[in-house]
């Protein structure tokens, strides 16, 4: 039912239970916020209401009422710009203020920090209240996320992001007052934890407590040994959202460009992991054809979030043979250049180095993962950084990024199909997939290779496919919640699907932890996935195994797709590991 109300003089009609602070953002008008966090789409919501930065005036109300934790209510007269409501929202961040060390300017968050912005746009010019100052040690403890519990306002949002939406529950508040602080169980260090790296706490956090660990400084010295031949490739996700670094719109495509920039840093090849993914399917479609064929295991799942796979083996230990066991598109990258790419061009693969650029901060931790390399004399993927990551580097070397002109990936692996792209956004992995299954099973050619009922931001899809003479029932989800229903699912014997897709970050890798932040805008990830959808179209095309370089792959290195040189270079194992 719909309600009308008044904010600020202007009137509106809202659904009956909406919160003030949602309601005036229907009239453009934005009540600040430390700890609200909305993603309704994805039922990603926290309305802890510990910041205590919205509150508003109600007519007839003597206190102050938080806007995010107070619905909209019929008849409701609401102010909130009034000197009061002010000056409170002022006060409550200078007491935040007064915990909280004075590093602005070498925080790794400096002019991307919510606490920052706020302060700025309330004119906080002095803090009146000093006090105790907490000091934490900074954990470094894991090889993809940096805690530093000084920089924590408490605001609860990587507590309600890890329990309510990823159900990994790795923190907790503990204490109340000032003494409230965020912990790991047992005060544990992050990398002792069941925590998948998804990096989405890192997403939500508004200030400097959480980042990714910054590996910039190796990418530095391995572009300034000239002893190396350093090798960089990009994911799919990054080309829609690396311009957000450099103030463009949202979704808007740097492809060219971004080719352009790694090339001005020095990298020696610039390759795309589309290429990566395009052997992916090849591998991940031929291992569905051939467990559809052979009764083997089904439902199949993806295994390419690194964040998921890490999810499964922590929660669902007696799961390990349901999902497939291609390696992640970098991964494989990485490996083909180290083989393929390095036979071909006369290189010492001990003297190459790989970095992957990536929306994922959990891709970090996978490179270093000992069963990517086994049987190799190197790793995959020697290093990772994340589109962040990217864009502060290209800052850093005074490029102008804006006006580059475009430029393309290094053939061959630089070449892909609209199917390659197309993983970055949810839904994307198995819409590729059944682009290469479908007529790897029927012999016939899909004329139409959109499966619109795979894409958007629901957070579990299903449908059934019908494929020759067989119906595929398939499903798509995003936020390991909506996996953790799925798998529970599938434990009690109560699925029907014959193959998932499962990312871990919501709506994909567009939202990965390592993208710029989107501060729980929904539309900036709808922007980026429908800029993903366009660059698919764009492609001559679009069906992996169709393309030329990848056929080139197989014929000339690597055999049989899911064959025995296959299964050496781009398929892994995983491990059961203990809930913590
Ligand atoms: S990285 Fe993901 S799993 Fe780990 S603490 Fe953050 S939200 Fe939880
Ligand atoms: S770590 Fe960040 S998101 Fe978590 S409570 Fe502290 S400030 Fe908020
Ligand atoms: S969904 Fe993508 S960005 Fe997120 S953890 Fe998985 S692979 Fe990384």
């Amino acid at each position: 039912m719909d309600i009308q109300l008044t904010i600020n003089d202007m009137p509106l009609t809202v659904p009956e239970g909406m919160s003030i602070l949602d309601a005036a953002r229907t009239i453009n008008i934005d009540i600040p916020t430390l700890c609200y966090l909305n993603l309704h789409e994805m039922n990603m919501n926290n309305h802890i209401a510990s910041c205590r930065v919205c509150v508003v005036e109600v007519e007839g109300r003597r206190n102050l009422a938080p806007a995010c934790s107070t619905p909209a209510a019929a008849g409701m007269i609401v102010r909130t710009d009034t000197p009061r409501a002010i000056q409170a929202r002022r006060t409550m961040v200078e007491l935040l203020l007064s915990d909280h060390p004075k590093a602005c300017l070498t925080c790794a968050k400096n002019l991307d920090c919510d606490l920052q912005a706020l302060a700025a746009d309330l004119g906080v010019r002095h803090i009146n209240y000093e006090g105790e100052i907490s000091e934490f040690e900074i954990d470094t403890s894991s090889l993809a996320i940096i805690r530093e519990p000084s920089k924590c306002i408490r605001c609860r949002r990587c507590e309600t992001m890890c329990d309510d939406v990823q159900t990994v529950g790795v923190y907790s508040a503990v204490g109340r007052g000032f003494g409230t602080v965020i912990k790991t169980a047992f005060d544990r260090p992050l990398h002792e934890t069941s925590c998948t790296f998804c990096g989405q706490c890192i997403a939500v956090c508004p200030t400097g407590a959480l980042m990714e660990l910054d590996q910039t400084d190796k990418v530095r010295k391995a572009l300034n040994d000239p002893s190396q031949f350093v090798v960089v490739q990009t994911a799919p996700a990054v080309r829609v959202a690396l311009g957000e670094g450099f103030g463009l719109e949202p979704g808007t495509i740097v492809t060219g460009k971004m080719v352009a920039a790694l090339r001005r840093l020095g990298f020696d090849r610039v390759f795309d992991t589309d290429f990566g993914a395009d052997v992916t399917i090849m591998e991940e479609a031929t291992e569905l054809v051939h467990r559809i064929k052979h009764g083997g295991r089904l439902p199949m799942l993806t295994s390419c979030c690194p964040a998921w796979v890490k999810f499964f083996e922590h929660q669902f230990p007696d799961l390990l043979d349901v999902p497939s066991t291609c390696k992640s598109p970098h991964e494989m990258l990485g490996v083909l250049s180290k083989s393929y790419y390095a036979k071909a061009s006369g290189i010492d693969p001990k003297k190459m180095i790989v970095v992957s650029v990536m929306p994922c901060v959990a891709k970090k931790y996978e490179a270093a993962r000992p069963e990517l390399a086994q049987g190799q004399e190197t790793a995959d993927v020697d290093i990772v950084i994340t589109t962040r990551e990217l864009a502060r580097m290209i800052r850093e070397a005074g490029i102008h990024f804006e006006n580059l002109k475009d430029e393309e990936f290094d053939h061959s692996l630089g070449e892909s199909t609209g199917a390659a792209v197309i993983f970055g956004a949810t839904g994307g992995v198995l819409e590729a997939a059944l682009r290469t299954a479908y007529e790897v099973l029927t012999g016939e050619t899909l004329e139409k290779v959109e499966f619109e009922a795979l894409r958007g931001m629901e957070g579990i899809k299903e449908a059934v496919i019908p494929i020759g003479e067989r119906n595929l029932r398939v499903a798509v989800t995003h936020g390991l919640g909506n996996a953790r229903k799925i798998l529970e699912k599938i434990q009690a014997g109560e699925s029907e699907y014959d193959v998932i897709e499962i990312m871990a970050c919501p709506g994909g890798c567009i939202g990965g932890g390592g993208q710029p932040y989107h501060h729980g805008n929904v539309e900036i990830l709808k922007a980026r996935a429908n800029a993903i959808y366009q660059e698919d179209r764009s492609k001559p095309l679009r069906k992996s195994h169709e393309n030329p370089a990848v056929l080139a792959l197989y014929k000339e290195f690597v055999g049989e797709p899911y064959g025995e040189r296959a299964h050496e270079l781009l398929h892994t194992s995983f491990m059961k590991r203990e809930k913590l």
